[in-house]
């Protein structure tokens, strides 16, 4: 059934009719003319974007060093610890690990808060995975925290009601790499003296009022997992100012030892595993590093741009940053797609639509709070035995998050790579939002 059109969508239309339909600012160059891709016209656009990973000689350089060197391990070369100290220095770190991966950066700094089963943490529901694996591993309890809509960062405004005695630890995430609301997040951690553990996996030289993303919490984590802003294929650090929570991590990340074992019989450090990074890694973050603050300023400016032309159209609505965010790593550009500004067009015809237009994107994420795996965990005999069953069973509807689900309904990701380009990258995103929706109409009609 075709809804009518309200007076925004009829003033679209009739724009788009007159050749207008689009911002002042913007040279398309015709480019909206034509029917969509997906209906038998021309895509907007036939090249590729930027690829990912970006490398030339040094990269080449910092690898074959490592490899004819024959130290491949941190506890023989010294790759791993110049990186720590390179990244540390970069973001203001008073230290730096380094880690095989993301995860296990999580992992390593959750065991260094002494986080134990019958324990609860606070996360978003809005996040990847690991976030909420790296605490079911430890037998805690996830609290999910509704996410503020505008941002798509934790709503940091429901994050006090959310705490009992149980809390242990806050683990807010910097989702997209632009920042959670650290002002109220920080007073909250004070004054309920409850550590701050930021998951900045995502957040590579973002700031918040200047400080480097991963600065200001207790620790905080990243991943070089492959897809992130600066990559290793895998990897990740832990970042801190605290000697002592630094040796506990370095203890657990190496299997129960410090960080000077004086022999092989020297005395175990509490709880470990293997979750070191080796030297090739060491070697090509390196590397990599030297590349990040250029690709950062370029990932900002295109965004900016992406941002300031979406906001003069209807439909799409960029996600906003909170004021003291002054830096975004843009590791995701996040919206919200609008359906009633498309005819009603569902998100999924319009994603089609766009990726047929040359224009590659996606969804996002799923509600994580609602994954089944969790409940089926909760109500399995490790969690039953260590949490009373009113409080599990309680655990749905205390986790509820329904600002997040429509907000799941409405995302639309594009990816770092994308922004590493030109101004024309952003107008040609812009001319296929535009076109799709001057033929919304039709593009549902075909779908259903
Ligand atoms: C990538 C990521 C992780 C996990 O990092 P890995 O290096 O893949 O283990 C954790 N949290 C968030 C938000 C991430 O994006």
């Amino acid at each position: 059934m075709k809804s009518p059109l309200d007076r925004r969508q009829f003033l679209g239309v009739a724009a788009a009719a007159a050749g207008s339909g689009v911002p002042s600012s913007v040279n398309l160059q015709g480019r909206t003319n034509g029917r969509p891709a997906l209906l038998g016209g021309q895509p907007v656009r036939s090249q590729a974007f930027p690829s990912w990973p970006d490398f030339a000689s040094p990269e080449e350089k910092a690898l074959l060093r490592t490899l004819k060197s024959g130290k491949w391990f941190r506890g023989e070369g010294k790759e791993v610890e110049v990186f720590e100290r390179a990244y540390a220095e970069a973001t203001g770190a008073r230290f730096c690990l380094a880690t095989a991966n993301g995860t296990s950066a999580l992992l390593t700094s959750l065991h260094a808060l002494d986080l134990q089963p019958g324990d609860e943490v606070i996360l978003p529901p809005y996040t990847f995975v690991a976030t909420l694996n790296v605490v079911l591993l430890n037998y805690a309890l996830p609290i999910f925290v509704d996410t503020d809509p505008d941002t798509f960062q934790i709503d940091a405004k429901k994050v006090d009601s959310a705490i009992t005695s149980r809390t242990k630890v806050l683990l807010p995430v910097h989702i997209g790499g632009s920042a959670a609301d650290m002002d109220t997040l920080m007073a909250i951690s004070r004054n309920r003296g409850i550590p701050l553990l930021e998951d900045a996996c995502q957040a590579h030289f973002g700031e918040w009022k200047g400080r480097k993303l991963g600065t200001l919490g207790v620790l905080g984590c990243f991943s070089f997992q492959a897809s992130k802003n600066l990559n290793s294929g895998e990897g990740g650090a832990i970042l801190t100012a605290r000697e002592d929570l630094l040796e506990k991590c370095y203890a657990f990340h190496n299997n129960s030892r410090g960080r000077k074992p004086a022999s092989f019989d020297a005395r175990y450090i509490g709880l470990g595993a293997n979750l070191r990074m080796t030297e090739f890694q060491g070697a090509l973050l390196q590397a990599q590093m030297q590349r990040l603050e250029e690709q950062s300023r370029i990932r900002e400016r295109n965004a900016a741009a992406l941002t300031r032309m979406l906001d003069e159209i209807d439909g799409l609505v960029p996600a906003r940053m909170y004021p003291g965010c002054t830096r975004n790593a843009y590791h995701l550009f996040m919206a919200r797609y609008k359906k009633e500004a498309f005819s009603g067009l569902p998100r999924g015809g319009f994603l089609k639509a766009l990726r047929a237009e040359g224009i590659p994107c996606s969804g996002g994420y799923a509600p994580l709070n609602k994954e089944p795996y969790i409940k089926q965990l909760l109500s399995g005999r490790g969690y039953r035995q260590i949490y009373p069953a009113r409080l599990l069973d309680q655990w749905e509807e205390r986790t509820a998050c329904p600002v997040n689900d429509k907000l799941c309904e409405e995302g639309v990701w594009f990816t770092q790579n994308m922004f590493l380009g030109t101004n024309e990258d952003m107008e040609q995103i812009v001319a296929a939002v535009q076109k799709i929706r001057r033929y919304a109409e039709d593009l549902k009609a075909s779908n259903s």
